[in-house]
């Protein structure tokens, strides 16, 4: 880190806000201006069609911590993440939504407790989903009981993107190569001291979602194939299954000829077919255990991440949990 560097980054994605880029900056501004540490406010401007971007420009005419970065095209919501962790400088880093549904305010709360706790997560916690649709809540909760089991770490429940990263968490990140970055995922995963922070999620300010429901399904989707092989090993099982099945329609093939109530040629075509399916099956399951792998080698997860060594550190007192 540079001595210019401030302490706080806060990370906005936005795509097609015009209704509330006002109101974010007129909650926002006296927030941060009025925190203490120096900050950054990085808006990573995620390939709007809107008035947003001429707002934005408008806005960084007299706010120098205001930084702006615009993405050439809609790259969504995860994706333009990935870019502010990419260019955020601060020591900290919050991701907050644009819509004020997660309260600005909290975000003081978040840098007492990374600081008083000495943690280097702190998980923005919704207390209270009632302003979400059931439908939303419902497939919220699948979602999260799901990705423990996938992770195979505790995931806060209802924890979205609103959260705050220490430098080492931001880093760590950066490192890691693999694509479709799934946040609320990977951070738990990293596995970082954290803490959390509850707060009552708001009604969007102005607008319409803009994760629309194809969008949702590509988070699931991200989700379930980035910490899981578990749909490639399920052509391994259905091929083994597809195996047992046609040996056993051949076997009935086979009986049906030896008690002469066949057809001629029926036999070896029903049997032929079989063999062949239960093959090409097994195959396929066989190409999924290797594809399976090949993506988790690609992937290139570090096996361990150091969060204390001695000699690099030596006043520090490493945290015992
Ligand atoms: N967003 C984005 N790119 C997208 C979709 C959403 O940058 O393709 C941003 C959006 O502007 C907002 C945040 O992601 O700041 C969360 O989106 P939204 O509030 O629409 O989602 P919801 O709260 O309905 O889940
Ligand atoms: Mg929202």
């Amino acid at each position: 880190m540079r001595d210019t560097d401030p302490e706080l980054s806060v990370v906005v994605p936005m795509y097609d806000e015009q209704e509330v880029v006002p109101m974010f900056f007129a909650r926002m501004r006296p927030l941060l201006d009025g925190l203490g540490p120096s900050y950054e406010l990085l808006v990573v401007d995620d390939g709007s069609r809107d008035a947003t971007a001429s707002l934005l420009l408008a806005a960084a005419d007299d706010w120098p911590q205001l930084r702006l970065v615009r993405l050439l095209r809609n790259s969504g919501h995860q994706a333009a993440l990935s870019a502010g962790f990419r260019r955020a400088r601060g020591r900290y880093l919050v991701t907050i939504d644009a819509d004020l549904q997660d309260p600005p305010e909290v975000i003081a709360d978040m840098l007492t407790a990374a600081r008083e706790r000495d943690v280097d997560v702190v998980y923005g916690v919704r207390s209270d989903r009632s302003a979400d649709t059931w439908v939303k809540r419902t497939t919220a909760r699948l979602y999260y009981r799901l990705m423990c089991r996938l992770v195979g770490r505790e995931i806060p429940f209802d924890a979205g993107d609103f959260r705050l990263v220490s430098r080492r968490v931001v880093d760590a990140v950066n490192a890691l190569p693999e694509d479709g970055r799934v946040f609320r995922l990977v951070i738990p995963w990293l596995g970082f001291p954290s803490a959390e922070v509850k707060y009552a999620r708001a009604e969007r300010a102005a607008g319409a979602t803009k994760y629309t429901v194809s969008k949702m399904f590509r988070l699931a989707f991200d989700s379930v194939t980035a910490f899981s092989a578990a749909p490639l090993r399920l052509a391994t099982w259905l091929g083994l299954l597809g195996g047992l099945l046609s040996v056993g329609f051949g076997i009935g093939a086979l009986v049906i000829k030896v008690s002469g109530q066949s057809i001629p040629g029926w036999t070896s075509t029903v049997l032929a077919v079989c063999v062949i399916g239960a093959l090409q099956l097994l195959c396929l399951g066989l190409l999924g255990e290797y594809v399976a792998r090949l993506f988790q080698s690609s992937q290139k997860r570090p096996k361990f991440l150091v969060g204390y060594d001695s000699l690099e550190d030596p006043g520090h007192q490493p945290l015992v949990r």
